[in-house]
């Protein structure tokens, strides 16, 4: 089973859990740039981390035979801190750098007017770039989340096909199915979606436009979520292409969209021995 994580935050990750993701058959992941879990205070301490995202992280990675790419942006939490909003100059140098797959993670945290403003903001910057996107949505009050940013997915320039809509469950995937955008789920080991409910979700509603992530970050979380859920389908009847579909080539088809995913991320025959102990990461782009 090859298994790309569309969704995951190795910085708070250890070197045990990118051994067992590639033992799980994880050989490519993106980490989306988010909140520390602590405030930051200036804007340097963006610029700081979004440095390791294109450039520690990606070598931490191929040490264990796994493809890293990011996301950038100013996250949602943090786009009504005023001592943060300044690093929304800063974006378009990293939007350019191979590896930055797209904008992310954006949307809304609290849906307050700051957030409208750097979510639509960040949006135009996507299309700029001619990036897609990769918009987060909130914990609480999630059903009005998901509607308000399909709202300002629709006033803005950028394709639904370009944007994936993240954290949905069984609920808030009825309003995203007819909007073109993707639908990213995260799978969690006690809150959020599991794997049962993920088989749920795909025996309804299908293996088109959906991204499964594990979006493991510093709090409890599995990096192993997506392979489970591999194995949740196969348990329940899907066939080996479905889960190639939804692991792997649903996200190689919407971050491929950056024209940045390398020839091994296609899954081409033979990518594996480019890369498999090499620590030689980025090579030429392509589109895939
Ligand atoms: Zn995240």
């Amino acid at each position: 089973m090859r298994i790309f994580d569309p969704h995951i935050h190795m910085t708070s990750r250890t070197t045990d859990d990118y051994e067992a993701m590639h033992a799980a058959g994880v050989r490519a992941l993106v980490e989306p740039a988010f909140w520390l879990g602590q405030p930051r205070t200036s804007v340097g301490s963006f610029l700081d981390y979004f440095d390791s995202l294109i450039g520690w992280e990606p070598f931490r990675a191929a040490q264990f035979g796994i493809r890293h790419h990011c996301t950038i942006a100013l996250n949602p939490k943090e786009a009504n801190d005023p001592r943060c909003t300044e690093v929304l100059q800063h974006l378009p140098r990293y939007l350019l750098k191979d590896g930055v797959v797209a904008v992310g993670e954006i949307g809304y945290d609290s849906m307050t007017p700051e957030e409208d403003e750097a979510f639509a903001a960040q949006l135009q910057l996507a299309v700029t770039h001619d990036l897609p996107a990769l918009v987060h949505t909130p914990h609480r009050d999630k059903a009005a989340g998901v509607e308000r940013t399909l709202a300002v997915v629709r006033e803005s320039a950028i394709g639904p096909e370009r944007v994936v809509v993240d954290h949905l469950n069984e609920v808030t995937v009825r309003q995203v199915i007819d909007s073109g955008c993707w639908m990213g789920f995260s799978i969690y080991p006690d809150t959020k979606m599991d794997e049962r409910r993920m088989v749920a979700v795909l025996r309804e509603f299908g293996t088109e436009r959906i991204l499964v992530n594990s979006a493991a970050d510093w709090g409890r979380s599995d990096p192993l979520k997506t392979r489970k859920t591999g194995d949740a389908m196969l348990a329940a009847g899907f066939c080996d292409d479905d889960v190639d579909q939804v692991l792997w080539r649903n996200p190689v088809a919407f971050y491929g969209q950056s024209g940045k995913l390398e020839p091994a991320d296609s899954g081409a025959p033979g990518a594996d021995a480019t890369y498999e102990g090499n620590s030689v990461l980025r090579g030429a782009r392509a589109e895939v």
